[in-house]
């Protein structure tokens, strides 16, 4: 059973969070100019590094809490759909129309998934050895910021992009 699930990017850029330090940036998955502002996730097997920390992590461990709490609901709704329409197959055959009693599946309510915001709030920075990986990060953010492709480190005012 196959989930889909579109997640809202902002200019291109997805919204991660680091599972050492719990910092949230972003991390650009698209080019700013597709028209569709919505991400369909693939996981790979690769090791990111969190811009702020400088841990490294596997590259499905940077989900925001938010994100998390979407892919349960969007998760829970879809088994619910499955079981429903399960269970009414099942039972459709005891439904005969003078059969001795009829069975009806009620569809559980469940809450449909909100999709999630995706508020301009950082600054972006363009690491050099990883240019096709550009990243925001938290406007206040002062110390060094790791490539979240490499790890290699860099001070934030100089790979900062102004505007
Ligand atoms: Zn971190
Ligand atoms: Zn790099």
């Amino acid at each position: 059973m196959r989930i889909p699930m579109v997640l809202p990017l902002n200019e291109g850029f997805l919204r991660r969070e680091c599972p050492h330090c719990e910092r949230q940036f972003k991390v650009r998955v698209q080019q700013p100019d597709d028209v569709l502002e919505e991400h369909e996730l693939t996981e790979l097997e690769l090791t990111n590094f969190c811009p702020l920390c400088h841990e490294p992590a596997p590259a499905n461990t940077w989900w925001t809490k938010e994100q998390i709490e979407y892919q349960n609901q969007v998760t829970t709704a879809a088994v619910s759909d499955e079981l429903h329409g399960m269970l009414t197959r099942t039972f459709a055959g005891l439904n005969q129309p003078r059969g001795p009693f009829r069975v009806e599946i009620e569809r559980n309510e469940v809450e449909e998934p909100k999709s999630l915001d995706e508020p301009h709030d950082m600054i972006r920075v363009d690491p050099p050895c990883h240019q096709e990986t550009p990243l925001k990060i938290p406007v206040t953010w002062g110390r060094d910021v790791a490539c979240f492709e490499c790890g290699i480190r860099y001070p934030v005012d100089v790979i900062r992009v102004e505007g």
